[in-house]
């Protein structure tokens, strides 16, 4: 078991990755990271807002607050053992920084886990409860650090996990599908086009969340 590793000069060339969805002549050189994507699940606006007008968000509002949970407290680590035993994780890396060229994605892994069927998953730390139901911004996260393991390590990776420290380390399973990565390389994609071609994209469909946005004053 090696903790911390880093991996970033362990790019492999997979057959079973698909074709990346995005050209390379317009997104070199350019990261998306998970907080970002984060960023964009919330509302692609926010990516126009910050990226190309260059205002930043209020840090009092209530989505930095929640970014703060889900990015940096959500770090703590937990001696969760009993519980890779019981998904039949045999063997773990901890903070893992990874990065793929090709998807344009980088960032650091809680945990990378080998699972006995052969197949690698990401595990990731949430200081938060667990409310019902694994929300679609965790949900996508998952499938981002599942992409970058499946680049990196050159291993399928079929599901992801979510430890809730704030309901007893409650450890969920999210199934991760090609579906889901092709998903994910298109919201890839949009965030690199709104960056660079700075179209104001579509707001979010969930309109509750414009009530407290830092930008609903400047938002059409
Ligand atoms: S007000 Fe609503 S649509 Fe506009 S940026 Fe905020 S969340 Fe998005």
């Amino acid at each position: 078991m090696t903790e911390g590793r880093q991996t970033k000069d362990r790019q492999t060339d997979n057959s079973f990755v698909s074709e990346c969805l995005y050209s390379d002549s317009l997104s070199a050189g350019i990261y998306v990271t998970a907080s970002v994507l984060l960023e964009y699940l919330f509302c692609p606006r926010f990516i126009y807002f910050m990226n190309c007008l260059g205002i930043d968000q209020n840090e009092d509002k209530r989505f930095k607050v929640l970014k703060g949970r889900e990015i940096h407290e959500g770090k703590e680590r937990v001696n969760i053992d009993y519980l890779r035993k019981r998904i039949g994780c045999i063997d773990k890396e901890i903070g893992v920084y990874m990065e793929s060229e090709k998807y344009h994605i980088r960032g650091e892994v809680d945990e990378v886990l080998t699972l006995l069927d052969g197949t690698m998953a990401p595990l990731d730390y949430k200081y938060a409860e667990y409310r019902e139901t694994v929300f679609r911004t965790q949900r996508y996260q998952s499938v981002f650090y599942g992409l970058l393991i499946r680049e990196n390590y050159g291993k399928e990776v079929k599901r992801g996990y979510i430890c809730y420290t704030r309901s007893r380390n409650l450890l969920k399973e999210v199934q991760i599908t090609d579906e889901d990565f092709v998903e994910l390389q298109s919201m890839i994609k949009e965030i690199i086009d709104i960056t660079q071609r700075c179209y104001y994209p579509k707001g979010t469909r969930f309109k509750a969340q414009c009530i407290d946005c830092c930008y609903r004053n400047i938002c059409i």
